[in-house]
């Protein structure tokens, strides 16, 4: 009889619990899948930007001051990656809890080290990464630093989910540290790799593949034609492939191409929306193929 009554009122607490579910809002489909895969069944996660549109170009909507108004902790990348939207829909949320420097206020770029950070960025010339190099999150084991780092913010934020914080992050390093291996392994020996943007390097880093330029010949600034034509100059006599987003535009991936020979290949640095860490995966092995196909 104790141990129904015991169950009865697991049943009856059941809806409570629910109700103490951590609201989470993430910025991009990456960061949204590192809060769900961390968050698991205790946190309830809306993303804002929307994987197949460029981060760095999005505008504050009033659908966004929506959800950030009642989220208890936003999980963005930071390093200026949100700067033109971020802060104005913080702005519009009126939501004081979740705003930089507060506890609810989350930046993956802020918890690993970042690449081309302190270069001599000069923002008059469009460089859209002054404050270092925000695309991360193509990097599996910074995710998996940044994962141990949002697993301790959730559980400062929800102390009764904390074991399960925890657990999840581990599981996700420990995921990551398993497969890194097979991944360089299928990507070595690969040839060069030239992105639109600047945002492969710490994947081509990862993978020891050689990174060999971007289209782009400042980051946020349109491919030129002298640019390009300097960049194939480089490339002369090597193999390797030219890779660009599905919001890219294709003319310069397709100009390079001509002069070089290389192909072209059309791949997304976001998982899709709603993503939990197997989609994430599954985005770099599309990657890693991609990059050793260009051999
Ligand atoms: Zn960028």
């Amino acid at each position: 009889m104790k141990r129904l009554l015991i169950l009865l009122s697991l049943l009856v607490a059941g809806p409570v619990w629910a109700l103490q579910t951590l609201e989470v809002v993430a910025t991009t489909s990456s960061m949204g899948m590192l809060a769900r895969t961390v968050g698991g069944p205790a946190v309830k996660v809306t993303e804002l930007a929307p994987p197949d549109r460029d981060a760095h170009m999005l505008q504050a909507r009033p659908s966004m001051m929506r959800a950030l108004r009642d989220a208890q902790l936003v999980v963005a990348v930071g390093a200026e990656l949100e700067i033109g939207w971020l802060p104005a829909a913080l702005n519009g949320a009126t939501n004081a809890a979740i705003l930089p420097g507060r506890q609810g206020h989350f930046e993956a770029a802020a918890q690993v080290p970042l690449l081309d950070a302190g270069l001599a960025a000069d923002r008059a010339q469009g460089d859209v990464h002054p404050a270092g190099n925000p695309h991360l999150n193509l990097d599996p084991a910074r995710m998996a630093t940044v994962a141990g780092a949002l697993a301790e913010r959730m559980a400062q934020l929800d102390a009764a989910n904390a074991a399960g914080y925890r657990e999840r992050a581990r599981a996700f390093a420990a995921a990551v540290a398993s497969k890194t291996p097979g991944w360089k392994q299928r990507a070595a020996g690969s040839g060069g790799v030239v992105s639109y943007h600047k945002d492969v390097i710490y994947l081509t880093g990862v993978l020891g593949v050689p990174f060999a330029g971007t289209l782009e010949p400042v980051p946020g600034v349109a491919p030129t034609a002298s640019h390009l034509e300097a960049l194939s100059g480089r490339l002369k006599g090597k193999a390797g492939v030219i890779v660009h987003t599905p919001y890219q535009p294709p003319a310069g991936a397709e100009k390079l191409a001509g002069l070089t020979g290389w192909k072209v290949a059309v791949l997304p640095i976001d998982p899709p929306a709603g993503s939990d860490a197997q989609a994430y995966f599954s985005l770099i092995d599309r990657w890693v193929q991609t990059l050793s196909g260009g051999r």
